[in-house]
């Protein structure tokens, strides 16, 4: 699904140059839950970031179902990501003026879909805050706040799930919870790429890459 050739990302600062990644050749399979390790700085985001189509790369292609990527003009870019990338953002990105429930319509909206009340309720539930729809986001734990971005993430039926340390804030209860959550996610056959510090985390994914300096070490 997934190929990235020799890719690059620079950071062109005032002063300053910043290598983020250098020669990242990955392969990810259809289907695949992959987890990405490194210590802070070592480029994990950023990896996270190009193959969301969040950012585009200094150097390198970026194939997704054959398609480089990095070759499609802004509006296609954008239109590749809305189609085939969801976001599980590492501070949640949530909307507090908006209910849990609005939060998680909200991808369906954006993507002009009519009929959303049913897969709404079924991500609300698969994550285990039906109850907490009608609440905002400001009023919940952290762990209801990750929840919530995590149905957010799923609602639109996307192939690839992009996660950035989704249990980073979360005690090893609730971290449990949520990887139930993602090994869910995996059983319907969808891609998941998730970042993380924990090592018990990682364990529970089908492959661990790790970064260092912005290198891939597999
Ligand atoms: P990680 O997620 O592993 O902590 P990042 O991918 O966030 O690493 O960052 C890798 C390197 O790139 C770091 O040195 C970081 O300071 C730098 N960096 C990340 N994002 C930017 C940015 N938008 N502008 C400039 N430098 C950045
Ligand atoms: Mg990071």
């Amino acid at each position: 699904m997934i190929k990235l050739e020799n890719i690059g990302k620079i950071y062109y600062g005032k002063k300053v140059e910043t290598h983020a990644l250098s020669g990242v050749n990955l392969e990810i399979e259809r289907g695949e839950s992959v987890a990405v390790t490194g210590t802070s700085g070592s480029g994990k985001t950023t990896l996270l970031n190009i193959l969301g189509a969040m950012v585009h790369p200094t150097s390198g292609a970026y194939f997704y179902n054959g398609t480089d990527v990095t070759k499609l003009g802004k509006k296609k870019f954008h239109q590749f990501r809305k189609e085939h990338i969801s976001f599980v953002f590492q501070h949640f990105e949530l909307m507090d003026n908006y209910s849990v429930y609005e939060n998680v319509e909200m991808p369906l909206l954006a993507r002009g879909i009519k009929k959303r009340k049913e897969k709404v309720e079924k991500y609300l539930e698969l994550t285990g805050i039906s109850g907490l729809a009608g609440k905002k986001p400001n009023c919940l734990s952290g762990g209801e706040k990750q929840r919530c971005a995590i149905a957010r993430a799923l609602v639109a039926d996307t192939d690839l799930i992009l996660a950035d340390e989704p249990t980073g804030a979360l005690d090893s209860r609730t971290t449990d919870s949520i990887l139930k959550v993602f090994e869910e996610i995996h059983s319907m056959g969808r891609t998941v790429v998730l970042i993380t510090h924990d090592q018990n985390v990682a364990s529970r994914c089908g492959r661990i890459l790790h970064i260092e300096d912005g290198k891939l070490v597999e």
